[in-house]
């Protein structure tokens, strides 16, 4: 429930204040039922609300929190306004705008999902095509070994087209979804010391 006191900028897991001004905004994009809500819960610290109804109540879409990556705090704030059904090209245009990263996700269960990834990747590339921002391309749901329809080389080989990272994570098992948070935290500060270099 990040509309509770987690949503306020704390200190709790970093212990020190944001290395920048302007917390790093990251935008959870991908289609629908792929775990974009519960990745927000996992970073949200309802690490234990997987099941849907809980996840009603990730409804604020957004979470800004202080966390540590490599010995050094980051504010992030966390997007999931992403809105697979919604006709509002307007609204999707300005998710495509407002992100400093993205993770780009769908299920390895999923070979639709997979496909739209590739099709928000270049709506991305359309919208910010001079800049290097961030995006990990993330195949969730890995836990799910018997229903993969996406095999982890053909995950592999999309982002390297798209040059992006690329990871698999489980939000189920909560496998490797901190990982995806801190690794976009670093191409956010592999970015920043290049451009103040
Ligand atoms: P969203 O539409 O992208 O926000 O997707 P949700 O986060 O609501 O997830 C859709 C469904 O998939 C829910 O029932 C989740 O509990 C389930 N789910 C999400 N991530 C995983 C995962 O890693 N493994 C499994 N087995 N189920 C997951």
């Amino acid at each position: 429930n990040w509309s509770s006191s987690d949503s306020v900028i704390s200190t709790d897991s970093a212990g020190e204040t944001a290395e920048t001004g302007s917390p790093y905004r990251v935008v959870l994009l991908g289609a629908n039922g792929v775990g974009k809500t519960a990745f927000a819960s996992i970073f949200a610290g309802a690490a234990d609300s997987m099941d849907s109804d809980e996840c009603e109540l990730c409804g604020d879409e957004m979470c800004e929190k202080v966390i540590e990556v490599d010995g050094e705090s980051a504010a992030v704030t966390l997007l999931d306004t992403w809105d697979t059904e919604s006709d509002d090209e307007w609204a999707q245009e300005r998710c495509m705008h407002t992100g400093d990263a993205y993770l780009l996700l769908y299920s390895i269960t999923d070979r639709a999902s997979f496909l739209r990834a590739s099709e928000l990747r270049i709506i991305l590339r359309h919208f910010r095509p001079a800049q290097h921002t961030p995006i990990i391309l993330v195949g969730n749901k890995c836990d799910l070994v018997r229903r993969r329809e996406v095999s982890v080389s053909e995950g592999r080989a999309c982002a390297a087209v798209f040059d992006c990272k690329f990871i698999e994570t489980s939000a189920a098992m909560q496998h490797n979804v901190w990982e995806a948070f801190h690794g976009i935290v670093r191409q956010l500060r592999l970015r920043r010391d290049s451009k103040e270099a």
